[in-house]
């Protein structure tokens, strides 16, 4: 069979880079090795991680703040399988949207191990058998798998990594989260709202340590009122596990002191890496960083003309809605047209309680740089939204340039951030300063209102409700 577009990986780069192809009037085919669609972010990442983190924070509103609300309830409890079920349905239903949209768009897809026999030949192996299809173009989005190290005796059952703890279907007692990065809070949370006792060794001083170091130091007050313990500049030297349970060797960084702490899980999540196993990338002639990331130019093109990589398996942040504009991207440079991504404008979400989100240059950024900026901040504790919802945790940070006042990043922390923080994407899109930021009317009362605060503040302590 031949195709003008054959994409390799289903994830949300993989797909939607098939369906803009295919709305561009290419014939397209996806190929996907697992049974289901959607790759990691809907079968084991954002969509599962989401639905849990939903879940356990209503069973902790409901035991932490129906009270003070006024609602009396009694003998609230979790009842983790039917938690996990519901997670499965969200995943199930999410993933069957995915082939809707591939049979909408006339998009073939093929289950099985794709695999390169020359620049535009894909082998294709399943349980059925052997395929070969050809391809003018080709895009690889085949995307990531998590680091563990061998030290840490990876089993699956007690070592585990974040698609494991995603079909935990009891409340552990304890549970040890090997790195303060952005799936070890977000899945620590989920156990740590359920009760369950979470301690995070995080080799670097502060967690989130890649975000403005303001965020991780307000959202780690948060974290630990809700009971998860740090451990800052520790690292984990390894891990034995038994049948029940496991003991993890954490020591202290720059130092010999050393110390167990025994848990029921432990949990690794020390990042990801590019997942190109078994694509026999040699036979096309791709080449890959020391990393093993795909080496890609300025059009996501590899060494290889005609052969592009999107998504977690190349360069830069590891995220659904990156791997998605790489997706558009792609599709559209081979369909003749001249798009562009601005790295600088990808936003980034942590969904814990409360959540983390930013886009554009951090304050440590712009000091190494030596840009010169001010900076305004608003405390959502100031805020009547806030005092409403009795979530009040968390500020918002605009950093302006100091001569052009232009915006050059924002950074919260607090309620609902995930989505108020694209009020200062769009507006950064524009190249909007402080001073338009601080000039738009807001809704009343929203937590919005913290963002034109925040921005009222960068434009000269001009903030009205502090
Ligand atoms: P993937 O989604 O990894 O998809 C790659 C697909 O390629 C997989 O289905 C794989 O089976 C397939 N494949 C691999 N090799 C082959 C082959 N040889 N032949 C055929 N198929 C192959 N990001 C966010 O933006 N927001 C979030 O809230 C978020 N939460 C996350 C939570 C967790 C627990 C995890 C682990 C990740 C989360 N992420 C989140 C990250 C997000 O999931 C990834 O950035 C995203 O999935 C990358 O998309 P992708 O298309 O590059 O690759
Ligand atoms: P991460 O890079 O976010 O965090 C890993 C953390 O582990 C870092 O803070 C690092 O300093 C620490 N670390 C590394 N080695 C260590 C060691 N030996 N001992 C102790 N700490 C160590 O990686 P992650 O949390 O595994 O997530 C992987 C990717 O998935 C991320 O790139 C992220 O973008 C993506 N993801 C995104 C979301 C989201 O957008 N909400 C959610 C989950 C995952």
């Amino acid at each position: 069979m031949q195709y003008d577009v054959i994409v390799i990986g289903s994830g949300p780069g993989g797909y939607v880079g098939a369906i803009r192809s295919a709305q561009l009037g290419k014939k397209v085919a996806i190929v996907e090795k697992y049974d289901t669609l959607g790759g990691t972010c809907l079968n084991v990442g954002c969509i599962p991680s989401k639905a849990l983190l939903d879940s356990s924070e209503h069973y902790h509103h409901a035991v932490t703040r129906f009270t003070e609300h006024g609602i009396e309830t009694s003998d609230v409890k979790i009842n983790m399988k039917q938690m996990i079920s519901r997670k499965n349905d969200v995943v199930n239903q999410t993933c069957k949207g995915i082939e809707f949209l591939m049979k909408k768009n006339k998009i073939d897809v093929y289950i099985g191990q794709g695999s390169f026999m020359s620049q535009n030949i894909i082998a294709i192996e399943s349980a059925s058998g052997r395929k070969e299809i050809k391809g003018k173009q080709i895009i690889i989005a085949t995307g990531s798998k998590p680091i563990v190290p061998d030290v840490f005796h990876y089993d699956k059952n007690r070592v585990i990594t974040s698609t494991e703890a995603l079909n935990i279907d009891e409340v552990p007692k304890k549970m040890v989260i090997v790195g303060g990065g952005v799936i070890g809070l977000e899945l620590g949370s989920v156990f740590a709202r359920l009760g369950t006792s979470v301690d995070v060794v995080e080799f670097m001083d502060s967690i989130l340590p890649t975000m403005d170091s303001d965020c991780g130091k307000e959202l780690m007050r948060s974290l630990k009122k809700l009971g998860m313990t740090f451990y800052l500049s520790h690292s984990v030297t390894g891990v034995t596990a038994t049948k029940t349970g496991c003991t993890v060797n954490v020591q202290k960084r720059d130092s010999d002191k050393n110390f167990d702490i025994k848990a029921d899980y432990c949990l690794v999540a020390i990042g990801r890496k590019a997942y190109t196993d078994g694509l026999n990338l040699e036979a096309a002639g791709i080449t890959v960083d020391d990393k093993g990331r795909i080496n890609v130019n300025e059009h996501l093109e590899t060494t290889v003309s005609g052969i592009f990589a999107i998504g977690d398996v190349i360069k830069g942040a590891m995220l659904a809605h990156k791997a998605e504009e790489e997706g558009i991207f792609v599709a559209e440079y081979i369909a003749g047209e001249k798009p562009h991504i601005d790295y600088n404008l990808i936003p980034g979400v942590v969904y814990t309680w409360p959540e983390v989100a930013a886009v554009g240059k951090t304050e440590e950024e712009l000091k190494a740089s030596g840009i010169p900026y001010k900076s305004g901040k608003f405390p959502f504790k100031a805020l009547g939204r806030a005092r409403a919802s009795m979530d009040t945790e968390g500020f918002v940070k605009v950093l302006a340039d100091k001569n052009t006042d232009e915006v050059l990043g924002v950074h919260m922390v607090g309620p609902r951030v995930a989505d108020v923080i694209m009020e200062a994407v769009a507006l950064m899109e524009f190249r909007a300063s402080a001073e338009d930021m601080s000039r738009i009317s807001h809704p009343h009362p929203t937590y919005t209102e913290a963002v034109k605060e925040a921005a009222l503040a960068a434009t000269g302590n001009r903030a009205l409700h502090i």
